[in-house]
């Protein structure tokens, strides 16, 4: 097959799809590649694009993939390249978001006609219209008997101010409209806008993702803004000023093809023969190593954590292991940092930093799973920023690690936006009453539903907030949030002692007026999760030296075997056996053994 120099951009059009998990993204990009002929029906399986096992089972993407799909218009008779760019869904992932949003020129709105609009698709929208992307808002699901179109559409207008005559509804289940779609697509996504003359104009690319391939190494995804592309050229990123070179370039349709040659316009895969993953960010330009360009893509950013947890080994695992599981999973994800930290109670280990919930919870689980490594995770806690009596500002991401002299404590906040069916309006309010919400705005887009604009500290969201407002919601509330900066709180810090020892695992700041309630709910919650040991075990939650909880976990022998006496052996060694296994998964603190759920049982404190 011969491929041309590069697209004449007139040709291409570059869009992707915004829409809530569930609301059918994957089932639509599965009709796409049928409709266009890249899968054959035969070899079709459901949610083609999603590759990794984790965004498999929970349905949502964690790394941007693209596909690219050769579509004859009905209307001219000329084949277009659509190229379809697979945006991550979820708030922590919001910078790579508006990185994808930066490679295209379009995007389809993707709404359940049964569900509406929820908080993370509005936030995502908005941050499309920003960035002067056209907007195609498409119904989908008008095959369920619950479908509500015409609501959608109003609820579509009103809160992005899109035409509701615009809508486009569509079955992506049973491809009804998918055709229609298509057209629309080339007909209203502007194709790329050109700067500068092709021919001399340096090479600017943006890199809009960015992982690890264990046979291909580093493997990166672009979108070229000006200048060409060829394969073999030597490279600079602009922002970690890394070398490389173009080792291959190509595109997926769906499987990869190789190119020798990206014009203006175009997107693709760039495999950049770089090492890790931190040398070709998200968000970072490639130029040519020869000539480049003078300005990087404006947008660049450093991953930011906004979420840390402490990371050691579990029983039976060694430091060494989990070292080098961290390192090679470093690889593959620049939004991920670790430092070595000790903890007198479990000695060892690294301080995570992570983008958000969602991010800790896939790190731990690929530690477990793809690396098969047992760990245990302390409870996550947000970056304080201390004032110290020296007029010095000091980061605190350990609670354990706050200093006892500190002139003020300032905690990170969170703007949110909250979409919530009105009959719920009341449970949501008192919910953000006690989460020290500061309430900024509150609207209804449609006559059933609320908008709330709140401010929260950040560490009143890491918890069980999210969870909390679904379940008193029936799973009809959603959110988006962003950072916005720190604030002076009245925090002290909590520390837990066990047998007369400080904790230092189980320390935690908190506001001064919950300091109480948290203590005692923390005890008792020990006071359950630790199981009864040799001697008794004194539980205590203490501010400053002062202790405002005691619990005691009194001792017993437990004698698993004496029951079997005079029975056969096999059962006596099952039954030993049994209790090793169960062994396995506390560690010991001092002299007591703790359950590894028991360092996260801050998280499941119900708060009144
Ligand atoms: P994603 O999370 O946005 O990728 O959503 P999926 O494509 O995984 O779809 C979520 C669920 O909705 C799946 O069970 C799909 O089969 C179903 N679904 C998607 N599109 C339609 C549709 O047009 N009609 C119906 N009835 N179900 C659909
Ligand atoms: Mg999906």
């Amino acid at each position: 097959m011969v491929f041309p120099l590069a697209v004449d951009s007139k040709f291409l059009r570059n869009f992707c799809i915004i829409a809530h998990i569930d609301h059918g993204k994957s089932t639509l990009a599965d009709r796409f590649l049928e409709v266009t002929g890249v899968v054959p029906d035969r070899e079709m399986r459901a949610q083609y694009l999603d590759s990794m096992d984790i965004e498999r089972e929970r349905g949502i993407t964690i790394k941007a993939q693209n596909v690219r799909l050769p579509y004859t218009c009905e209307e001219d008779g000329v084949e277009y390249q659509l190229n379809l760019i697979d945006t991550p869904g979820h708030v922590d992932f919001s910078y790579e978001v508006s990185r994808s949003l930066q490679a295209c020129e379009g995007a389809l709105l993707l709404v359940d006609a049964a569900q509406g609009i929820e908080a993370q698709t509005l936030a995502n929208c908005l941050m499309a219209m920003e960035a002067d992307l056209t907007l195609i808002p498409v119904i989908n699901k008008i095959d369920l008997p619950a479908a509500e179109p015409e609501r959608r559409a109003e609820e579509i207008e009103n809160l992005l101010g899109l035409d509701a005559a615009d809508c486009m509804l569509i079955s992506a289940k049973t491809g009804k409209g998918v055709g229609e779609l298509l057209e629309v697509i080339v007909e209203r996504v502007p194709p790329p806008r050109m700067v500068g003359e092709v021919a001399t104009c340096p090479l600017r690319a943006l890199v809009f993702d960015s992982h690890y391939d264990r046979y291909r190494g580093v493997v990166t995804n672009i979108r070229v803004v000006e200048g060409m592309l060829s394969q073999g050229d030597e490279l600079h990123f602009m922002a970690t000023g890394a070398s490389g070179t173009a080792q291959e370039i190509g595109f997926y349709s769906p499987g990869p093809t190789a190119v020798e040659v990206f014009g203006p316009g175009e997107v693709g895969y760039l495999i950049p023969n770089v090492k890790v993953v931190s040398e070709a960010k998200v968000g970072d330009t490639v130029t040519t190593k020869k000539a480049g360009a003078a300005e990087p893509l404006p947008g660049y950013e450093e991953p930011c954590p906004m979420v840390f947890c402490g990371l050691y080994p579990a029983e039976g695992e060694t430091y060494a292991n989990l070292r080098d599981a961290l390192e090679r999973l470093r690889l593959n994800d620049a939004g991920f940092t670790y430092e070595p930290e000790t903890s007198t109670a479990l000695g060892f280990g690294f301080r995570s930093g992570f983008l958000g919930l969602l991010h800790m919870d896939i790190v731990r689980e690929r530690l477990e799973r793809e690396y098969d490594i047992g760990i245990v995770a302390t409870a996550p806690t947000v970056e304080y920023r201390v004032l110290l009596p020296s007029g010095e500002e000091a980061p605190v991401d350990n609670p354990s690690k706050l200093p006892r002299q500190v002139k003020e404590i300032r905690e990170p906040y969170v703007a949110m936006t909250i979409l919530v069916p009105s009959e719920y309006l009341g449970t949501v309010l008192e919910l953000c009453q006690t989460r020290r919400g500061v309430q900024k705005r509150l609207e209804y887009p449609t006559s059933t539903r609320v908008e709330l604009v709140y401010d929260f500290p950040m560490a009143e969201i890491i918890t069980d907030f999210f969870d909390v407002l679904k379940s008193r919601t029936r799973g009809y509330a959603s959110l988006d949030y962003e950072a916005i900066g720190y604030r002076v709180g009245d925090l002290v810090r909590v520390d837990i002692l066990l047998n007369e020892e400080i904790a230092d695992a189980f320390s935690s700041i908190v506001p001064r007026e919950n300091a109480y309630f948290y203590g005692r709910a923390m005890v008792e919650k020990l006071r359950e999760l630790i199981p009864r040991q040799l001697f008794d075990v004194p539980i205590q939650a203490a501010v400053g030296g002062r202790i405002i909880a005691r619990e005691t976990v009194k001792a017993r022998r437990k004698d698993v075997i004496a029951k079997c006496y005079g029975g056969d052996v096999t059962r006596k060694r099952k039954l030993l056996e049994k209790q090793k296994a169960g062994k396995k998964r506390m560690r010991r603190v001092g002299r007591v053994e703790v359950p590894q759920e028991a360092f996260v049982s801050a998280l499941q404190i119900e708060r009144p």
